[in-house]
């Protein structure tokens, strides 16, 4: 069996999502969103270790949680950075020397299951770089410009209002569609190497820095209730997909 490092990535600023506690402490029915995806990863029977990459503002906190839940796999706590690829790096830089595959994961997707996380590893083992993903549901189209963001990663026009300038450029074919979540697993060389050649860049998941090096990405299909707790909205839906047993 391989030596599985978790690395989960909880060092964002939380600036979508409007709350003066760090998200990773808001509850879900009385338990830190943090703590969902750490219990259910340190149970897991293939995870050897977890680093957990957080803020300065909500490092003492998390720790403390991370006592008191009694999460045993957690074998480091280290500080992120200014984007969630240079967290990664903080992140990497902390692994084991005996790790061989590397999990990453989101602490802001409290839902992530045990079969799916099973799944990922067993493909990222024979393939180097596998994902988890869902076919998209609604129908997504490409525009003829992007729109800036404010500070706080929102788009700059309010809702109701004509986006000036934007126009359909094409609507993309949903059957090549997936949209994409953590964890991510890849082998450690792998993303050692991207991380090296295209850390620099700026990328959305993991996955798109071991695509720029040309290697092959599997998918593995996971859950819609895997949902990424982003704007306030996110915690009702969190709160109702565990009220009505959807997890996983
Ligand atoms: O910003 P985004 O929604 O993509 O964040 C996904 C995950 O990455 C969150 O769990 C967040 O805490 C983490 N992150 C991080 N360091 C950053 C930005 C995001 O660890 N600088």
């Amino acid at each position: 069996m391989s030596y599985v490092t978790a690395i989960v990535l909880a060092a964002g600023s939380g600036l979508r999502f409007k709350s003066k506690t760090p998200k990773p402490l808001v509850k879900i029915n009385s338990q830190p969103i943090i703590i969902y995806c750490l219990a259910t990863l340190s149970k897991h029977s293939d995870i050897s270790d977890i680093i957990v990459v957080v803020n300065a503002r909500s490092a003492r906190d998390i720790v403390n949680k991370i006592r008191q839940y009694r999460i045993a796999k957690v074998s480091r706590i280290v500080e992120g950075g200014l984007r969630r690829q240079d967290s990664l790096g903080n992140g990497l830089k902390a692994m084991d020397r005996r790790t061989e595959l590397v999990l990453i994961h989101d602490g802001a997707r409290p839902f992530i299951d045990r079969e799916t996380v099973s799944s990922v590893i067993k493909e990222a083992s024979h393939s180097g770089a596998a994902i988890v993903g869902v076919p998209v549901k609604p129908t997504i189209k490409r525009v003829t410009r992007s729109l800036p963001r404010f500070r706080s990663g929102l788009p700059s026009v309010a809702r109701h209002q004509v986006t000036s300038n934007v126009l359909v450029k094409e609507t993309l074919d949903r059957r090549y569609l997936w949209e994409i979540q953590t964890p991510q697993v890849f082998k450690k060389d792998l993303i050692l190497e991207a991380y090296s050649k295209f850390g620099k860049t700026e990328v959305t998941d993991d996955a798109s820095l071991v695509e720029k090096l040309g290697k092959r990405v599997k998918i593995v299909r996971g859950c819609y209730s895997n949902i990424k707790i982003t704007t306030p909205e996110d915690l009702i839906i969190a709160e109702a997909i565990l009220n009505n047993g959807l997890r996983g």
